[in-house]
């Protein structure tokens, strides 16, 4: 397992919640709300990703990956639930939300996480390459932010990064296996 921030060592504000288990089951229903989302993605052949953004216990906004159908590099899981929730809540700032995503998020949405000033980023599984949470960046630990991300990684991992495998899977065997891969 890569070294981020596990089920096991996942905070809300300061207190520990490992045996939290409400939390914990909590945490889960939202991640597969998410993980259907990211499953839409993949049937409409965009990266499957899915994003929730929840606040006082309801979904504020969602989003699955789709810069391909909306012709739009931005238009990752967690920007588009983030615009859907600022838009219903009438403000840019999301404080006291929780974002759900089922792949860590990649430099951008981790900076957009920050201008939205969502208290608490959960995601599935760790993205090796493109992730700036815990893995080829950590956005999220800059001093110099004065806003701070409480992030829980890993919930629903191997759920999330199944999805993943069976996507590129599936797109190399369409594409035949001379072709190199192409994750991005
Ligand atoms: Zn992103």
């Amino acid at each position: 397992m890569p070294p981020f921030p596990h089920r096991a060592g996942c905070s809300r504000n300061d207190s520990l919640i490992e045996t939290d288990q409400t939390a914990m089951i909590e945490d889960e229903a939202w991640m597969r709300r998410a993980l259907a989302l990211a499953a839409e993605a993949a049937a409409d052949g965009e990266v499957p990703v899915g994003a929730v953004l929840v606040r006082d216990g309801a979904v504020l906004g969602e989003g699955r990956n789709g810069p391909i159908g909306h012709c739009d590099p931005t238009a990752h899981a967690e920007v588009l639930a983030l615009r859907q929730a600022a838009g219903r809540a009438g403000n840019y700032r999301l404080v006291g939300s929780t974002l759900y995503v089922t792949v860590e998020p990649c430099t951008m949405c981790a900076g957009a996480l920050v201008h939205a000033r969502v208290a608490r980023l959960v995601f599935g599984a760790a993205e090796p390459r493109a992730g700036a949470v815990v893995s080829s960046a950590r956005v999220l630990d800059n001093p110099q932010l004065n806003h701070r991300v409480t992030v829980c990684g890993g919930v629903l991992a191997e759920d999330c990064a199944a999805l993943l495998r069976e996507f590129f899977l599936q797109r190399r065997t369409a594409r035949g296996s001379s072709r190199p891969t192409d994750n991005e």
